[in-house]
This record gives structure tokens, sequence and C-alpha cells, in this order.
């Protein structure tokens, strides 16, 4: 895994020389397109400080990313400085932190890790249609209990079965006996394909399913799949923490990766990230899009460009030794936040590689929980669960604060 640190002087340059590549609408005459550039009495471009902000420069001069920039052939032309960024960007992720071979994924910068889910269920379901003749109905999403909840906006939206696979209450794990059973019975009611979501990081747990186990079992019952990787939590983390795991691309089961820029990577909302190894785009691709140059193989059409300057940018800032320090320091912290909720006895779900922890509602009470914003695993239900996510914003000071308000808690409790 390897890509540089660059000076912020480089990575101006790299995007301004970037923009010039683009058409310029104060320069060009542009005259077949419903775009221009950001109102320029709100969003004035002669401000001094633009000059030294290339990020916000884009965002002004509004390159539009309609459509998927990695496939080749002929695409729009008048944002291809912007749109060269992008492949890159696609390329590093797919190929640096997911070590897949050079040039043998697609990809694009979705709205967010939703978009990218539902990118990858759409694609696999018309690749089963298309490939196997296959009907809406025979075609079944499986995906943990844990999973987010896109999933099942995605199997919905789509018109396809669903197939929920419960996880053991305490560590999380996929119950294997059920996935087994579950598909069976699928099977024998007339369901032949099915797509697979596989969880690099939940967002409740930070819990990372066993895919090794997974794929082993699909494998012997020679079940037909086609397996997506949601890591729109972990995609940034897990892979830098935990160099040797099986969620790459090297790992021919897997066909697909959802990561989400806008969680750890700290870049603006709308910077979702779909791969997806190529061959398997041109299922979605919607030929009516025709006045899109290279049509759209998307799920959302027109997208800022600025998106993937945003990641590229902080990509390149830190360069891979400095985004995995980073990361190992949120995973330190949290190890931290651990021994002291040991210390205490409180009982909690734990990723020793994710920066999440979840504490088991018997040991803290709602009051702190909210006093600290803890999210609950449900609020339709009595609480079972309180996550803390260690971002950055997170300081020492708050941490002590919030073990401090569980220990007066405990005493109390102990005085009752
Ligand atoms: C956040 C998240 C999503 C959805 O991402 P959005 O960017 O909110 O659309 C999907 N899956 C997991 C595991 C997530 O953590």
């Amino acid at each position: 895994m390897h890509w540089p640190k660059l000076t912020s002087d480089k990575i101006k340059k790299r995007i301004i020389e970037a923009l010039t590549k683009n058409v310029n609408y104060r320069k060009t005459p542009i005259l077949g397109v419903p775009a221009t550039y950001l109102d320029p009495e709100v969003f004035y471009d002669d401000a001094p400080f633009l000059n030294n902000a290339p990020f916000l420069s884009t965002l002004i001069a509004n390159p539009n990313h309609i459509g998927c920039h990695t496939l080749g052939g002929d695409t729009e032309k008048l944002f291809k400085g912007t749109q060269e960024i992008e492949k890159e960007l696609i390329k590093l992720c797919a190929e640096q932190i997911f070590y897949g071979n050079p040039d043998a994924q697609d990809g694009y910068i979705a709205s967010g890790g939703t978009e990218a889910n539902i990118e990858a269920l759409w694609i696999y379901r018309n690749f089963f249609i298309k490939q196997y003749n296959a009907q809406p109905n025979e075609i079944a999403l499986i995906y943990s209990e844990d999973s987010h909840y896109s999933l099942a906006k995605g199997s919905n939206i789509l018109n396809i079965n669903s197939i929920k696979i419960s996880v053991e209450p305490t560590n999380r794990i996929l119950n294997l006996l059920e996935l087994e059973k579950k598909t069976e019975l699928a099977k024998a009611n007339g369901i032949k394909h099915f797509i697979v979501n596989m969880n690099l990081s939940t967002t409740m747990f930070g819990s990372v399913d066993d895919i090794d186990k997974v794929t082993m079992l699909l494998n012997r019952k020679n079940i037909n799949y086609k397996l997506h990787v949601d890591a729109a939590f972990g995609g940034f983390i897990y892979p830098f923490s935990n160099p040797e795991n099986s969620y790459t691309f090297k790992n021919p089961y897997i066909t697909s990766f959802t990561i989400d820029a806008h969680k750890m990577l700290q870049t603006p909302y709308g910077t979702g990230i779909f791969l997806i190894r190529k061959g398997y785009m041109q299922y979605v691709r919607t030929t009516e899009a025709q006045y899109v140059a290279g049509t759209d193989h998307t799920l959302c059409g027109s997208r800022s460009g600025a998106n993937a300057i945003a990641v590229w940018m902080v990509l390149h800032n830190y360069g891979s030794e400095g985004w995995k320090t980073k990361m190992q320091t949120l995973v330190d912290k949290t190890t931290d936040i651990c021994y002291q909720l040991d210390e205490i006895g409180i009982r909690y779900f734990r990723n020793p590689y994710l920066n999440i922890i979840a504490i088991h509602a018997s040991g803290i009470s709602g009051s702190v929980a909210s006093k600290y914003f803890l999210v609950a695993d449900s609020y339709e239900h009595e609480p079972q669960w309180w996550k803390i996510v260690v971002m950055p914003h997170i300081t020492r000071g708050s941490i002590d604060s919030f073990i401090s308000d569980l220990k007066s808690e405990i005493k109390i409790k102990q005085r009752n």
C-alpha cells in the first residue's frame, strides 16, 4: 500500500492545473448545456482567499462529473481535467487500499454509502436478469441484521427478496447455521440467485462479518451469488489498522466495495465511493441518457466534481503512511477507553481494529448516554446498546468526564 504525501503547494498546483483543463464558462462560448458557474453574487469568484483554496475554487467553477469516468471511451469532455482526478482517486482506492490489479476496477464518487450500496444491488440484479434470464422474484439479497438500512432500502426499491440473518447477541457474529438454513429454504422456494452483502464494519457495532466462513459455506452449497462489501464505515480505517485481512480485490469472491469518505476521511457530505471489478458497470448503463456523452452508469446523474477533489486532497495531504498513523491513533484512543470501561466493569462490544464501542445498556443510564450524545441501537424499543464512535474531535478531557460520570453512577447504584 503506497501513495505519496504531497505538500499543500503541490496539491494546490495539481487542482488548479486540472481546473484549467476543464472548460471555463467565463472564457469559452458554451451554448448547449443547462449548467454554469455558481451564482456570482452569492458565490463570488474574486474573493482573495480563493487563490489558496482549490476545493472552494472547484465548487465555484461547478464542474459536473455526471456519468462514470473510469470506463474509458467517450465521456463528457467539458470537465476532463477534474474528471481525471476522480479517475486517479478511484484507481488509488481500488489498487492501493483494496489491492486490485492495475486498471482492473471501475467506480465513481456517489452521493454516499446509501447510493453506492444500491448501485451494487442494482448491478447484480440486472446481471442475474441478463445473464440467467432471472425474474426479480428469483433473486434475493442476504445481509445480517446489523447491516445498514440502505440494504433494506435497496431491496425494496429494486423489488428483490431480502433474507436477513441474525447475529449472536453478545459478539455480533453472523449466525452461519441460520445462513445455511435460510438459503436452503430460499432455494426450495424458487430463489436461484443471491446477492450477498458483507459488512466491513457495521455502523452500530463496528463488527466485521467473517467473509471467509461465509464464502466457504456458499461455495460448498453451490450457491450462485455475487458479493458486495459495505465498507462505508470501515473502508478508510480497517485496511490500515489490520492490513492482513480478506477484504481486498485479491479475494476472488468479492466483486464490489462501498466506502464513505465523508465519515473517517472528514470530507464533505456527498463523497461515497463505489468500486467494482471491470465488466459490471454495463449492467446499469442507461442507454436513454442520450444527451450525456458515454451515457450514464450511475444512480445519481449530475454530481459535483468538487467532491472528488476533496477526497483526493485529503488522501494526498497525508499519504498512505500518514493516514495509517492517523487511523492508528484513533484505534489506540478507543482501546484506552475500553481499558477504563474494563476497570469499572462495564460490558461492551468492540472490534480491536475499529473505533466503535457499543456499551451494553445495563452499564449506563439513559441520562448519561444522552448527555454525551451516545447513539442507541434502536429508538423504537428500549435500547440494548449505546455506542461511542471515537472520531477525531473527541478529546481526552471529554473521555475523562464521561468515565467519571459512569463511575459516579456506579457508586450511586452500589449505595442503593
Ligand atoms: C454510513 C453507512 C452507510 C450509508 O452511508 P450514507 O453515506 O449515510 O448514505 C452504509 N453502510 C454503512 C455500514 C454505514 O456506516
